[in-house]
């Protein structure tokens, strides 16, 4: 019962008979009882409202009735009472998982909340015949951070996995990233030397200096015919707008090279938690409360105020109910089929880039771990904008909504008990390692 019992509260005299009486026997006893247990006690938490008569004169019902409506519990109280954690960490997805592992291990006392019926967020994977599918999108983990790969390394053994995604344009397969087998499949080529000429002569025209959106910067890099068969319609489809419209560092993401190399990060760390990874997120969370199918504006509705501080991770908009404007975000849909086959396509990752096949991409799960099942799982992702009660995946970074953001950080800036985190909370296009160095940086401020 003392793990229960985190205030006592005397039962108030009214203000009248106090004075009269000169003592309230009831504080009186709770002082001993604080002193005795250590338990702390507030005689101010509760106020008798209402002269009302001695109840020792009354009977059950008569009790019951003298004393309706004679307390009242003073402003804040209830949050007092109920607080009984450092962090109320809302988000079981990566950011959170980091954050309430590391804050667990500083000897905090964590509640994570998830509004979904189950932990990972985003990076949730569901084992399907033996095959971990990527429910949300596949993710594959990439870093050039030596501690932020150590760090990932202590909740799971990664595999050798590299990506090397296939572009498909009409009848048409190229490698990605942008890279000497590109080219050479584009332009019947062999030396990096003719690749450069042929990309220089399709867009001397242009005169592009500096690259001010994505069909500028993606022009500049790999010239016309690229652009319009790999890079247009796809990313047109995925962001829903049209790449003059978005920001080049988009494209930036991806390598460009002259050698013949199709791993498409440049990440010195990269591969598949053996195992997905749900189980990193189970053994982050070890220790540490968690509570599923729980929506934070209904919870603190209900509980009030149950920590010191929060740590959201979901949109900051939605914290804010949307008072400074709407946030843009993509939303995805996936649909997932099974096949009575071992290898449906030959590779984890297969990029549909023109404009008429209308889902992005095509993910074959098993890839990612070499599984040799006799079945296979699929998934076709389909790119949307997304709308009030969609899941939100990909900020949309362009200028107007990066200054709404800063609107938003702004005013976050000024909470003293709400920290925001995570692609969501932070509006940014964070990859996975991204999250754990932010989550890490975090903590280390809090400190
Ligand atoms: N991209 C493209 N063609 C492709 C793959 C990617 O034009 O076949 C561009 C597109 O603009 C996309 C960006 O590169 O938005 C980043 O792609 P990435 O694969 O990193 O996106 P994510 O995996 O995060 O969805």
């Amino acid at each position: 019962w003392e793990r229960k019992i985190t205030l006592i509260v005397p039962v108030p005299l009214h203000s009248r008979r106090k004075r009269k009486r000169g003592f309230n026997q009831a504080e009186i006893v709770a002082k001993v009882l604080s002193e005795n247990t250590g338990i702390a006690m507030d005689a101010g938490a509760v106020k008798r409202i209402k002269a009302t008569s001695p109840q020792k004169e009354l009977g059950d019902k008569g009790r019951k009735r003298n004393i309706r409506g004679a307390f009242a519990v003073q402003k804040n109280v209830k949050g007092e009472i109920m607080k009984k954690y450092d962090y109320l960490i809302v988000g079981a997805g990566l950011f959170g998982a980091v954050f309430a592992h590391e804050m667990t291990k500083e000897g905090k006392k964590c509640l994570v909340i998830d509004k979904r019926d189950h932990i990972a967020g985003n990076i949730y994977c569901e084992n399907v015949e033996g095959i971990n599918v990527h429910k949300y999108g596949a993710h594959i983990f990439h870093t050039s951070d030596k501690v932020v790969w150590e760090y990932i390394n202590q909740f799971a053994e990664f595999n050798n996995y590299i990506n090397s995604p296939i572009a498909r344009y009409k009848d048409e397969l190229y490698n990605l990233p942008f890279n000497m087998n590109t080219f050479s499949k584009m332009w019947g080529i062999v030396t990096p030397q003719e690749a450069k000429d042929i990309i220089q002569l399709q867009i001397a025209d242009l005169n592009i200096t500096e690259p001010k959106n994505l069909e500028e910067q993606a022009l500049s890099l790999v010239g016309r015919d690229v652009y319009e068969k790999l890079i247009k319609g796809y990313t047109e489809k995925q962001w829903g707008r049209d790449c003059k419209d978005l920001p080049a560092f988009i494209i930036k993401r991806l390598p460009l090279r002259f050698t013949y190399d199709n791993n498409y990060f440049n990440d010195r760390y990269q591969g598949i938690p053996i195992g997905g990874y749900t189980a990193i997120i189970e053994k982050m969370l070890e220790g540490t409360e968690v509570l599923l199918n729980t929506d934070y504006k209904e919870f603190t509705a209900k509980n009030g105020q149950v920590a010191d501080k929060v740590l959201y991770t979901g949109m900051i908009d939605e914290y804010y109910d949307y008072k400074l404007g709407v946030l843009e975000y993509r939303s995805v849909r996936f649909e997932q089929e099974r096949y009575e086959m071992e290898n449906y396509q030959g590779n984890a990752v297969v990029n549909y880039t023109d404009r008429e096949v209308p889902y992005t991409r095509i993910i074959e799960h098993k890839h990612f771990e070499y599984g040799k099942q006799p079945v296979t799982i699929i998934s076709k992702e389909y790119s949307s904008e997304w709308h009030k009660g969609d899941e939100p995946y990909y900020p949309v970074n362009n200028e107007k909504n990066n200054l709404l953001y800063e609107k938003y950080r702004q005013l976050a800036e000024s909470e003293n008990n709400v920290i925001f985190g995570g692609r969501l909370g932070n509006y940014k296009y964070y990859d996975m390692d991204k999250v754990i160095e932010a989550a890490l940086d975090k903590i280390e401020e809090l400190k």
